[in-house]
């Protein structure tokens, strides 16, 4: 794919930014080996498509087949790296006065790269909790079972991400919201931009006339009323903005 120009009238602007949000979506880690939501499943689970799995109702139909979906996805998760476009992220918070790190993903590979105050809108697969009152829970006893279940209540475990129909974490969407509204720069990275309400975040920019910055090698939804469209890898285009932003 051939460079991707970074516009100079958005550097001076990131540079000249005094708040900015980043959202970042499964294709910031499709360079980490993680495939997106809506890459075609491999091996054993070619067959399920995730909106069949990511549900409560799947759970309750068939909670081994969600936990071993989920063990496999952390497993894949934890043997992942952070690439260039997380760590570029990381050097943009140190760069912006106030930053608001906003993702979808629910790998913890922000946070393995080093950024420290993530909102985590869907959760993280990396956590688990009771699937009868979300409480989290640390141990279990390991005795083959499948799903574990909580040594306290007995009640089953599932991962800790937000499934399809389940509400956002109370608290982490407001404030992702506000510092939407707020900022002046809102970027939008690796997300397709269809599943809400995350996708409505960008929508708070736009109103309040903030720039707006799509990073995406595919057209979303809202490729035509961002501001800047920097069609390419989030691996190499954010690493690129960087150094052009502050040489
Ligand atoms: P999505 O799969 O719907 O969209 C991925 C987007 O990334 C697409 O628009 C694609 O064009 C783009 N993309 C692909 N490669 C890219 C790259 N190298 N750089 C930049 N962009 C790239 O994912 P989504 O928008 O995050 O939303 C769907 C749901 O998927 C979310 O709820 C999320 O929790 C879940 N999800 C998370 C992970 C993860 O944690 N890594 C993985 C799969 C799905």
């Amino acid at each position: 794919m051939a460079a991707i120009t970074i516009p100079t009238e958005l550097c001076e602007k990131l540079r000249n930014a005094k708040k900015v949000v980043a959202l970042t979506g499964a294709g910031i880690s499709a360079e980490s080996g993680l495939a997106t939501f809506r890459d075609a499943q491999t091996g054993l689970w070619a067959k399920y498509s995730p909106e069949e799995l990511a549900t409560p109702q799947a759970f309750i139909d068939n909670p081994e087949l969600v936990w071993n979906w989920y063990a496999w996805r952390r497993q894949l998760a934890a043997e992942a790296m952070p690439n260039p476009g997380h760590q570029a992220l990381v050097t943009m918070a140190e760069k912006v006065p106030e930053f608001l790190l906003v993702t979808q993903n629910i790998d913890g590979l922000h946070q393995r790269a080093g950024s420290t105050h993530v909102i985590e809108l869907h959760g993280n697969i990396h956590r688990t909790k009771r699937f009868d009152d979300n409480q989290i829970v640390t141990d279990w006893e390991e005795n083959g079972e499948i799903p574990p279940r909580c040594p306290t209540t007995n009640s089953l475990l599932r991962p800790d991400v937000v499934w399809f129909g389940e509400n956002l974490p109370a608290g982490a969407l407001a404030q992702a919201a506000i510092a939407a509204e707020e900022c002046d720069i809102f970027f939008s990275i690796g997300t397709s931009s269809v599943v809400f309400p995350a996708a409505g975040l960008i929508g708070e920019t736009l109103r309040h006339g903030g720039l707006t910055v799509e990073i995406n090698p595919g057209e979303t939804p809202h490729s035509s009323a961002v501001s800047f469209v920097l069609r390419g890898p989030a691996g190499s285009v954010l690493p690129e903005l960087i150094q052009k932003t502050w040489p």
